[in-house]
């Protein structure tokens, strides 16, 4: 019986999750199909209870229901736990368990950004979203000792900060303003920035303007299509060392490969994958996904950007007064 796995989200057209999973599932000669499901909200559950039917394998989770998924399963491991968001279902009979991959997908990105520099002790994180939570943790279980996360819409930022409180309470986990003057104080102090929103997916945006930049920031962007975002160029500039989010995808992947076969996942093959794709992508790429334009799903991770994108050239308005 062929197995099937199969990704959750909406919309989910033009994965890339999809051909690195099925490249991998031939490479190792399983019998498996990997398939789009676009669902929305009203038809989540629905689609959670199919999945307990015997030929499934299990499932990834993207946006918009990483976090809407949870109450649907039937257990979840400890970084699904504590992030409170789950990108992969592995299957124990017809128990639907959840996980989150997206940590050690990040961890794998954040190791090799740092290399062989003692692992720094604050990062400013750009966003409060999934793949936020997801960062957030991997830094906090990493022993970083101060963490800023900004956000378009602190009230969010704020929302993530008490999601962690527990986990936090031994260190420094706060949300600030996203207001250039503040951004420009915390970017000075500190070692790591991560983007973990959606601004750049759009050539030439970017959620930080260049002068803003120390040279020895390492910055790590979780956009993986395009492959150079703006803010890489611009960070890579002073320093050659910087990571997108394409690492963080094929771990992610990898992990969940897996978790689903319980084989280890052929890391060259799933990579190769993701050359062709991301070469193939950026032909296909369309230039229209400026104001009132939907960005094709998933173009950008296990997790794409959701909604309409805008163009932020206006980086130096506050984000609150950017349109959304
Ligand atoms: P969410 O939709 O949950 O969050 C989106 C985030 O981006 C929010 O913080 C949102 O701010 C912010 N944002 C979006 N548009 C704007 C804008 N115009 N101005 C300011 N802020 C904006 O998405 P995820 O957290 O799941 O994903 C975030 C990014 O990370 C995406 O690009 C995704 O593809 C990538 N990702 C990459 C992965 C990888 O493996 N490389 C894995 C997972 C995600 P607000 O809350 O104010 O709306």
């Amino acid at each position: 019986m062929t197995q099937r796995l199969v990704l959750i989200g909406h919309p989910v057209a033009h994965s890339f999750s999809g051909g690195m999973q099925q490249a991998a599932f031939e490479a190792l000669g399983i019998d498996a199909r990997y398939e789009l499901w676009d669902r929305r909200p009203i038809d989540l559950a629905d689609a959670i209870a199919e999945l307990r039917g015997d030929d499934f394998l299990g499932a990834n989770i993207t946006i918009p229901h990483k976090e809407r998924v949870v109450p649907l399963l039937d257990r979840l491991t400890e970084d699904a736990q504590a992030t409170g968001a789950v990108n992969v279902i592995s299957r124990e009979g017809n128990k639907l368990i959840g996980h989150n991959t997206d940590v050690e997908g990040f961890k794998s990105a954040l190791t090799k950004l740092v290399g062989r520099q003692k692992m720094p002790r604050q990062a400013v994180v750009l966003g409060a979203g999934g793949a936020a939570r997801a960062v957030v943790y991997g830094l906090i279980t990493d022993g970083f000792q101060r963490i800023v996360v900004f956000n378009r819409h602190l009230h969010r930022g704020e929302g993530l900060v008490r999601h962690f409180a527990k986990s936090a309470s031994h260190m420094d986990l706060r949300a600030m303003p996203w207001h250039e003057s503040v951004l420009e104080a915390e970017i000075s102090k500190t070692k790591v920035l991560i983007n973990a929103t959606s601004i750049g997916m759009t050539p030439g945006e970017t959620p930080i303007p260049a002068e803003l930049l120390p040279p020895d920031l390492m910055v790590l962007d979780l956009i993986y299509n395009p492959s150079l975002t703006q803010l890489l160029k611009d960070a890579t500039a002073a320093r050659d060392t910087n990571v997108g989010g394409e690492l963080m995808l094929l771990h992610q992947g990898a992990r969940a490969f897996e978790l689903w076969t319980g084989k280890s996942a052929p890391i060259e093959v799933m990579q190769a994958e993701l050359d062709r794709a991301r070469e193939q992508g950026l032909r296909q790429m369309p230039i229209d996904m400026g104001s009132g334009g939907t960005p094709p799903a998933d173009l950008n991770a296990g997790s794409p950007a959701s909604g309409p994108q805008t163009g932020l050239a206006g980086a130096d308005k506050p984000a609150s007064s950017r349109p959304a």
